[in-house]
């Protein structure tokens, strides 16, 4: 394989929008997918996805879908309401109006403003638990895989990409675990990239979701199909609240970390991650995934893999941001390497746990 070109990693922390931090809505055992009955609503629960949760929306879309169709089976109610403008929010809207339903979306924020859009955008099953879900989460896997598979091309920003490793991707693995064949085996090859001459690595082939194109191509659909969205001028407080302020008896909640206060989980954990945005460079067409990433999309280029257990603000500290492009500059052979004591790369035994605070 020719020599592929390699990140130009300048970086200017201080130029506008070059550093982004978000929450990743994990939780403890597993995400929620699953409805109940309270106070006269019916309440379908679709929250708790981790790093994983642009990976598994159309998957949790269709099941939410399902759900709602056999609840409303013998029903006149048609009308549903959706907490949340994110990808699990928006991704449930869509399904739900495929079965004719009238659909009214709350949030706080609007889709531009959630964690959903400043997602890295890879396919994978990263940071997320699913105890006792193993066969749920392969429906949704395929069902996911399937759909933005056959959104490529449409403008979904869904391209079919590899993703180049130094060591087996443990977040592509477990895609191979659960459902061999959906993506390819990885291939082992030397890494055929400047710094890393006679490196062994894998090339692994997977998909990227540009979360800007994907988050305002399902907003104007969804508004173009007569769903309609509500921004609340002050977020819910607690269930109770949600109870008196939405008047639909079908209730989707879609509420990402959100979920946490509203439902009183105590099993949600925020894992902060922090993103570089590099400028766009078109010449770069491969994903680099080995303790920490690289993205390369169609707005910038994202350096991203920082995992901040426990912590809950969105406030991107720029030292950090920058210690990461010289990370990844390292791995590429562009920066001498250098410790990251404060950075919190993931590992697998840095396991989210119980959490700490809340509630
Ligand atoms: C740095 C980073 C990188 C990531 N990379 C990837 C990746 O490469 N691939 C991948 O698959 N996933 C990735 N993720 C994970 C992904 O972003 C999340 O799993 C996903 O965005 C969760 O979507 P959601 O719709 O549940 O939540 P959100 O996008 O947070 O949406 C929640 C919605 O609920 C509303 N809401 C919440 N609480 C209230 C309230 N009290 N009142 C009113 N409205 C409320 C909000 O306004 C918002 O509209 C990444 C996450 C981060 C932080």
């Amino acid at each position: 394989m020719a020599n592929l070109p390699t990140p130009d990693f300048t970086f200017d922390p201080d130029a506008p929008g070059a550093c982004i931090a978000g929450v990743r809505p994990f939780r403890n055992g597993s995400y929620r997918l699953d409805a109940e009955t309270d106070s006269g609503k019916f309440i379908i629960h679709n929250y708790g996805h981790g790093g994983a949760g642009i990976t598994l929306s159309w998957g949790c879309a269709a099941k939410v879908r399902d759900i709602v169709q056999s609840h409303l089976v013998n029903s006149n109610d048609k009308d549903v309401a959706v907490l949340g403008a994110g990808v699990m929010g928006m991704t449930a809207a869509t399904r739900l109006l495929d079965l004719g339903l009238k659909v009214t979306i709350f949030s706080d924020r609007k889709p531009a403003e959630t964690t959903s859009f400043k997602a890295g955008g890879q396919w994978a099953v990263s940071v997320i638990e699913y105890e006792g879900k193993r066969q749920e989460l392969k429906e949704i896997l395929k069902t996911a895989f399937t759909t933005f598979k056959g959104s490529i091309g449409q403008g979904f920003g869904v391209s079919e990409r590899d993703n180049f490793t130094a060591k087996r991707s443990e977040n592509l693995d477990a895609v191979l675990n659960l459902v061999p064949g959906l993506i390819p085996e990885p291939v082992p090859l030397l890494l055929p990239f400047e710094g890393h001459e006679n490196q062994h690595g894998f090339r692994y082939r997977t998909l990227l979701i540009e979360p800007p194109i994907f988050l305002a191509r399902l907003e104007t659909d969804l508004k173009a199909r007569g769903a309609t969205f509500v921004v609340v001028p002050k977020k819910f407080a607690s269930k109770a609240d949600v109870f008196s302020s939405v008047p639909q008896k079908t209730i989707v909640n879609c509420t990402g970390f959100g979920a946490m206060v509203l439902w009183k989980d105590q099993k949600m954990a925020p894992i902060k991650g922090q993103l570089a945005m590099l400028p766009a460079q078109p010449a770069l067409q491969y994903l680099y995934g080995q303790n920490g990433y690289m993205f390369p999309r169609a707005d910038h280029v994202v350096i991203g893999g920082t995992f901040e257990v426990g912590v809950c603000d969105e406030v991107p500290n720029k030292s950090d941001c920058q210690d990461l492009v010289r990370h990844i500059a390292s791995l590429f052979g562009k920066a001498p390497v250098m410790p990251l004591p404060d950075i919190h790369i993931h590992h697998p035994d840095n396991a989210p746990m119980v959490n700490p605070a809340i509630v």
